[in-house]
């Protein structure tokens, strides 16, 4: 594990909900932010086959193109009764094919018809990973990275509930709780969720 003692940080997604949740996770330890769209970087591509792969994929890239520290975060929604999906495709899944737009109205719409179909469990996971990459340097001429995971098990609810967070929030109920993501402060989410989790890890790995 390497220790960050910079001052400034990538954070390395395209993705504004992901970006101000990292940054208000950020903001207690005096680390300023900025994004990948900020800096116009490209979005690499994520082939990956796991959330650590493409973690990796995007922390690296952004590192490599800013020369600064960058902290990436791949994550989404696991539900086992249907096999895992989404997944590592939870962006994907919520492709409006009429519009051609992500829309997570039709992606919660989309899961409860399928576990309508299957007449599953309705227990589901959030998971995230979060990789910190620092570029090339003398010491370590192909960079480094450090990665930690973190998730919170609940279940899907149906109608979806609340407007507040971002993606699969309003159907998410976390273990424990009566209320969704969607319907909760954002700074209870930031105690419990799945990204607090490895937000932990991270911090008592590389900030302390
Ligand atoms: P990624 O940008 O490829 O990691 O996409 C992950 C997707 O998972 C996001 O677009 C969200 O739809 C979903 N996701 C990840 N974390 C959360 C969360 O905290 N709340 C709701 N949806 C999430």
């Amino acid at each position: 594990m390497r220790k960050f003692n910079a001052d400034k940080l990538v954070v390395a997604s395209h993705n504004a909900g992901k970006v101000r949740e990292i940054a208000a996770l950020m903001q207690p330890f005096g680390v300023k932010t900025i994004s990948a769209a900020d800096l116009d970087l490209p979005e690499p591509v994520e082939d990956g086959d796991s959330f650590i792969a493409n973690a990796e994929i995007k922390a690296r890239s952004a590192a490599n193109l800013s020369g600064l520290v960058a902290l990436a975060d791949d994550s989404g929604l696991v539900v086992g009764a249907l096999g895992g999906k989404p997944g590592i495709y939870s962006a994907r899944w919520a492709l409006n094919p009429e519009t051609g737009q992500r829309d997570f109205v039709y992606g919660m719409a989309k899961l409860e018809e399928e576990l309508q179909k299957v007449h599953g469990p309705r227990e589901a996971y959030f998971i995230c990973v979060l990789t910190l990459a620092w570029p090339p340097c003398a010491d370590y001429p192909e960079g480094h990275v450090d990665s930690f995971e973190g998730r919170v098990n609940g279940r899907l609810v149906w109608p979806i509930r609340g407007e507040n967070g971002f993606g699969y929030d309003p159907m998410f109920q976390a273990d424990g709780y009566d209320i969704t993501f969607g319907e909760m402060a954002a700074a209870r989410k930031h105690d419990i969720s799945h990204r607090a989790e490895a937000f932990k890890k991270l911090i008592k790995a590389c900030f302390e």
